[in-house]
């Protein structure tokens, strides 16, 4: 079961003891932070916060476990509920001295979801609840201005008429009716901005509105403040189940068992005139992870303005000169922040009449590059320490370090055409896509989307997923582009005000460039900058360090990265291999900090020049001479691999598979190569195509590969020992002597009888090479454990096995009967369905394959107590499948070269955890 899984357990069982539901905020706190599973993260931060005397207006979180039982109950409420809520007010009406409702000093709430882990802009929200016809009057003395107080009025009905009464836009190519009734009032007094209207206008509009809404719902706008509250929590909790919430926790893997929590919170107001403000901020640059105050505010605005990204903000540093005092107090409360919460905050704050206050904080998103700088920085300034540090840091952020950036010589060529905001670094260049779906649709077909938007919304997620970058021409560095793109480490430059997207003739227009759809664009989200065409790119800074092309000292990039690295290794408990085939690879590996290869798959050797013709030749030889004379011919280039292979790695262990070709892989299958196979062996086209009809496989997968070729023919095992040994005993030879001990593993073992018959090959050849070359050296026989079979049985394997390697992507495959190729098509519901929330083939499936992992370790061990046990499926690089591979006491991980840094750091994270 997995972590998320089952601390939901823990949260259930809690429950049951503790009937409360509601818990306050504000001079009497009920929560805190610890409480986030409870009270979501905006509930308990607010509770922290109040606790620690930030201003917070106070209010009362509904926990996450309503909304279980809501949905566990036909949309119904436990029957305690409707009493705590009227508490819970009352609360708050006794400390600000107003009442919800009343004709006098009416009380305004607002209505927020906040689940566990943030997900910004998914689900709904209610504002100025508690307006009606009566209130509103209130309102409207008691802030001295009509027209603001009509106008909350108006964004309330709107708000609720849409959210909790459905009164929404048709179909795709109609308009918001309220949108719509607004645009047409606009017309008809002549004003060109919603705050030009006067009082009188919005009374207007407000009939108006309430008129839309009884034509479509039949029903009245309700006036009764109860009613209103209680519309609004259920649309709240309802919205963790719309479209959008539901794809961004696939995406983000979170369980739907988890639920919402619901704040209910006084309302403070940004929009009252000019000493008022509202507006977000980070405690450091979530961009690059500088520690400067970074955020924007609008004047006069209500929160919501900031992050849709309707009127662009200014920059934190200006409300120094407009608003002096209250920036002084957010300088006091950033401070105060980060050294309650030891991490990087991302806040709202709203002024009212000079009045700071705060309206929630969570952990700041960053970007991989801000996440370890942060932390590495935090440990320098004493705020964390290093363990805390490395358990902070996604162990993929790593990889944001070691990210492309334009080419140099290219991007002097390139002149930027304009700079928006860095909101999410590297370099990408693609095809422009206006919509989700285009840029779905081109990195489906293999290519690069950037996503071009005025600015996106939740409903873009899909094409942001997609695409390479994304390119928005207005909202800030807190915009829904921003913060999406942030988290999912994608390029992003946002607010580009000078690039006009225009969706109808879809061309996007940089002063006289004008693109269209599909025309190449880049976009480097470090600078802001974008470019014409498919600009190059280069290396990382941590590469070019790594390669010698930069100093290391010149690169503060490279110095956190190291230092971080130094850390994780300190830490770790699990080796880290790497996966490689050529020599090239393997250096690349070492420079990322590889202990040795974990699988070199010898097939993949075959695919260059004439080399595939010969392995052709040799598969589709009918007998025995036919099949020598081929593997004669890739002997050679067999031992220039390998001794390349062995001289990359100046002695560190080397695991060279043995060929596990599945069959279909390497068969020509079109007529021209058919016909070019048929002249090298100077036979008719006829025998290939008769030959490959042959040895068709209706499920290669499953077929004549692994040891399996090896046991029908053991001149291939001989060939490909010799190969190891003989360029092994060659390194021996040198004038400054590598010392090889190469590791021979047999694929596909399932029996252990099979591993004993091509043990006997390599064994036999071994001694033949030591004795023709008279060189004596130690190398090791082991056996990959990919079928379950193998797992079951392994502590009969391990009789003979000097060393297991893993196979987690045939043991998926097998163990779960799901084809490694073709479980694309149905994983995604299966994804959907939460049957299986996660990849199999990309993170382990600790419930099933985990056991059979498990079992292997444990049998294996038991024959051979100091059997040496690795993995080398792609889940070695996959952070949480490193953390169940820790568990179970394998003694290294090898994975892909660029994920090296990443498996070090997970599996430090594992040590640590
Ligand atoms: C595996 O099956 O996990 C493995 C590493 O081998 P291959 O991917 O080459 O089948
Ligand atoms: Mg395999």
């Amino acid at each position: 079961m997995s972590a998320k899984k089952a601390s939901k357990k823990t949260t259930k069982k809690k429950s049951v003891k503790a009937a409360k539901y509601s818990y306050n905020f504000g001079k009497k706190t009920d929560g805190s932070a610890k409480l986030r599973e409870l009270l979501g993260g905006k509930g308990a931060n607010l509770a922290e916060m109040a606790r620690i005397g930030l201003p917070v207006p106070p209010g009362f979180t509904l926990t996450t476990d309503v909304c279980t039982y809501y949905y566990d109950n036909k949309q119904t409420y436990p029957k305690t509920l409707v009493t705590e809520v009227k508490d819970s007010v009352a609360l708050i009406e006794k400390q600000l001295g107003k009442k919800l409702g009343a004709a006098k000093n009416p009380l305004l709430l607002s209505v927020r979801s906040g689940a566990r882990e943030s997900m910004p802009g998914m689900m709904d929200t209610i504002l100025n609840l508690g307006l009606n016809d009566k209130t509103v009057k209130a309102l409207a003395t008691e802030s001295g201005n009509e027209a603001f107080a009509y106008d909350c009025y108006r964004r309330f009905i709107q708000m609720y008429g849409d959210v909790v009464m459905g009164v929404q836009a048709v179909n795709e190519n109609d308009h918001c009716p309220f949108e719509a009734a607004l645009e047409k009032l606009r017309k008809e007094v002549g004003v060109e901005h919603d705050n030009e209207l006067t009082a009188a206008n919005l009374r207007e509009l407000i009939k108006r509105y309430k008129n839309i809404i009884k034509k479509r719902t039949g029903s009245a706008f309700p006036q009764e403040a109860y009613q209103q509250l209680w519309g609004s929590i259920s649309a709240v909790f309802s919205s963790w189940q719309n479209e959008r919430a539901i794809l961004y926790r696939q995406k983000y893997n979170i369980p739907s068992a988890w639920g919402t929590a619901v704040n209910v919170q006084a309302m403070v107001f940004g929009n009252m005139g000019d000493s008022c403000a509202t507006g977000v901020a980070f405690t450091r640059d979530p961009a690059n992870g500088e520690k400067v105050f970074y955020g924007e505010y609008l004047i006069n605005a209500q929160g919501e303005d900031v992050v849709a990204g309707i009127r662009t903000p200014k920059a934190i540093a200006l409300l120094k000169e407009e608003m002096p005092k209250v920036y002084a107090d957010l300088e006091s409360v950033r401070k105060k922040l980060e050294q309650h919460f030891k991490d990087m905050q991302d806040f709202e704050f709203t002024v009212e009449n000079n009045q700071l206050y705060m309206l929630q904080t969570r952990n700041g998103k960053r970007t991989g590059l801000a996440a370890v700088r942060i932390a590495y920085e935090m440990v320098r300034e004493r705020l964390i320490n290093q363990k805390t540090a490395l358990l902070k840091i996604p162990a993929d952020s790593i990889s944001s370090l070691l990210v492309a950036v334009f080419d140099p010589a290219a991007v002097k060529k390139a002149k930027a055409l304009t700079t928006g905001l860095p909101a999410g670094p590297g370099a990408a260049s693609g095809k422009i896509c206006f919509t989700a779906e285009k840029a779905e649709l081109v990195a489906a077909q293999g290519g690069r989307a950037i996503l071009c938007r005025v600015e996106t919304t939740p409903e873009d997620l899909r094409g942001m997923i997609a695409a390479e970058g994304i390119l928005t021409s207005r909202g800030g560095v807190s915009s829904h582009a921003a913060l999406v793109a942030r988290q999912m480490n994608k390029v992003c430059v946002c607010g580009a005000s000078e690039v006009i997207i225009n969706y109808g003739s879809r061309s996007l227009t940089i002063g006289e460039k004008i693109f269209s759809d599909g025309d190449d664009i880049s976009i480097d989200g470090t600078t802001g900058e974008i470019f014409a065409g498919a600009v190059a790119t280069a290396p990382s800074e941590v590469d070019q360090v790594l390669s010698g092309k930069l100093k290391a000292e010149d690169s503060y990039t490279y110095k956190i990265y190291e230092q971080i690295m130094k850390w994780a290794d300190k830490h770790r408990k699990l080796g880290v291999r790497t996966n490689a085939d050529s020599p090239e690879q393997a250096s690349s590996a070492i420079a990322y900090g590889a202990q040795g290869i974990g699988l070199c798959r010898t097939e993949h050797m075959f695919f260059e020049g004439d080399r595939i013709t010969y392995m052709r030749q040799m598969i589709l030889a009918t007998d025995e001479k036919e099949r020598r004379k081929a593997l004669k011919k890739l002997l050679p280039f067999q031992r220039k691999d390998f001794s390349g292979l062995f001289k990359a790695m100046g002695g560190r262990p080397v695991t060279v598979r043995l060929l596990d070709p599945p069959l279909h892989e390497f068969l020509p299958h079109d007529e021209s190569s058919k016909r070019e196979l048929a002249n090298s062996l100077g036979v008719n086209v006829d025998v290939i195509s008769n030959r490959v009809h042959a040895l068709h496989e209706s499920n290669p997968m499953l077929g004549h590969r692994g040891c399996r070729l090896g046991i029908s023919y053991p001149e291939i095992t001989e060939m490909q020992a010799r190969a190891i040994f003989e360029a092994a005993a060659a390194c021996y030879k040198l004038k400054k002597p590598i010392k090889v001990i190469p590791e021979v593993m047999i694929p596909l073992v399932g029996f252990a009888d099979e591993l004993k018959n091509q043990v006997a090959v390599v064994h036999r050849v071994a001694n033949e090479v030591m004795t023709a070359k008279k060189v004596k050296f130690k190398y090791l026989v082991g056996t990959m454990i990919e079928v379950p079979r193998g797992a079951l049985t392994a502590d009969e394997i391990a009789e003979t096995a000097e060393f297991f390697s893993f196979g987690t992507n045939d043991l998926t495959q097998t163990g779960l009967g799901m084809s490694r190729d073709d479980a694309g098509t149905f994983l995604g519901k299966y994804k959907d369905l939460d049957i299986l929330p996660q990849n199999p083939f990309a993170s382990i499936d600790v419930d099933g394959v985990g056991q059979l992992v498990q079992l292997g370790v444990e049998k294996g061990r038991k024959t051979k107590p100091k059997l040496k046990l690795g993995i080398c499926g792609e889940h070695g690089g996959d952070p949480e499948s490193i953390q169940f591979f820790h568990q179970v006491g394998l003694d290294y991980v090898s994975c892909s070269p660029p994920r090296v840094p990443v498996a070090r750091l997970a599996a430090a994270q594992a040590a640590l955890k």
